[in-house]
């Protein structure tokens, strides 16, 4: 019995490895733009610059509004030191077991960039004439953040403006209109080092880094006042901290790095402002307390209030017979590089667990993934073809 179109199109993608680091995506995005070119697509395959090899690949069906973006991302995690071994399957190989397509990347993301392909396959082989724009965006990077993938294809001006957007995660085929964002900062202590037979004389840098990381505890406590009904609080976590050389000298320096994860609504800037104020209250006695090195990674959240975005939601409910969302999502997605793509909503939408992703033995279960295909066709076909 030949196999569903959308399973071996998941398997031609899971046995071109594409994993990120080092993030070369040629071989994956010629093979989608050689499908979706023999479809009728008008595709473009694009890279940034300053790494060509990272490469995007844009595919676009149908003509005029709406316009519809299916973007998904085509890099996986890489296959980390002795974890080959942990796997029961050739992560490369797409092995089905018990109605599941095992391999790496296969349910990250490349089991909704699989269904993405199969519902715009679907329409061109139709035969009619469309009333509206199928973009599919299979994107490079999103697993190092984006900035050299959607970041970069949107800031270039490769994408059209749209209407509504799909932007394909683990959701268990529930709409998820929101996610955190994260902040990284580093605190640093200086002090004045000196013979460890008489530390008084100097100022101990990681004594005052201690009242600084409890300051950060309680402040991340505090946090947890402001809940966000879908993707739930603010956090603040001190992960490494690294300090002093040697037992008998008073250490003069001390670092720690925070990873801030900020809701959706709330300002960047003033996060920044809020976490420099906490460090400024610490009491560190002669030694200087300083927080820097700033890096964002924004949040996302959309409603779903449009038509385009009820009726997606009218697709998932009768397929699934179960709430469509809106739900949150929680690791972050290039859901935040989209916003300035669209002028209607946005919302995150594929099979399976992003627990189940960056994990051994990742798989999509193969009947999800035919729920996230049927729901893709049924979407498409109502908004394009009016059926
Ligand atoms: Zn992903």
């Amino acid at each position: 019995m030949a196999l569903p179109l959308v399973q071996s199109l998941l398997t031609d993608l899971v046995r071109i490895p594409s994993p990120n680091p080092p993030g070369d995506t040629r071989a994956i995005a010629a093979h989608i733009a050689a499908v979706m070119s023999a479809a009728g697509c008008e595709t473009r395959i694009l890279a940034p610059p300053n790494k060509p090899e990272a490469q995007s690949v844009i595919a676009v069906w149908g003509a005029g509004d709406p316009v519809i973006m299916l973007h998904a991302h085509i890099d996986t995690v890489p296959i980390a030191q002795n974890e080959a071994q942990h796997w029961s399957v050739d992560p490369y190989e797409a092995v089905v077991r018990n109605g599941k397509l095992y391999g790496k990347g296969s349910v990250d993301d490349k089991a909704p960039l699989a269904a993405m392909m199969t519902a715009i396959l679907d329409a061109a082989q139709r035969g009619e004439a469309p009333q509206g724009t199928l973009v599919l965006v299979a994107a490079a990077e999103e697993e190092t953040g984006g900035r050299l993938g959607t970041r970069w294809l949107a800031d270039a001006g490769h994408l059209p403006q749209c209407d509504f957007i799909i932007v394909g995660e683990q959701t268990h085929n529930r709409a998820a209109t929101a996610h955190k964002g994260v902040m990284r900062a580093t605190v640093r202590a200086t002090g004045r080092s000196v013979h460890a037979t008489n530390p008084d004389r100097g100022v101990n840098a990681i004594t005052a880094m201690a009242r600084a990381v409890l300051a950060l505890e309680a402040y991340h406590r505090d946090l947890s006042q402001r809940p966000h009904p879908m993707v739930g609080v603010p956090t603040c976590n001190v992960g490494v901290i690294q300090g002093g050389s040697t037992a008998n000298a008073v250490p003069d320096s001390c670092a720690v790095y925070l990873d801030r994860r900020m809701v959706p609504r709330e300002d960047p800037a003033a996060v920044q402002a809020e976490m420099k104020a906490v460090i400024e209250k610490v009491q560190a006695g002669e030694a200087q307390l300083s927080i820097g090195d700033f890096q964002v990674s924004n949040w996302f959240e959309s409603t779903v209030e449009s038509p385009l975005a009820k009726r997606f939601l009218d697709c998932i409910q009768k397929e699934l017979g179960a709430d469509p969302g809106p739900i949150g999502y929680l690791p972050g997605s290039d859901a935040k590089h989209l916003t300035g793509a669209v002028r209607g909503e946005m919302v995150i939408f594929g099979p399976g667990s992003y627990e189940v992703a960056h994990a051994y033995d990742e798989y999509v279960d193969l009947r999800e993934l035919q729920s996230t295909t049927t729901i893709l066709i049924a979407f498409v076909s109502q908004t394009l073809f009016n059926k």
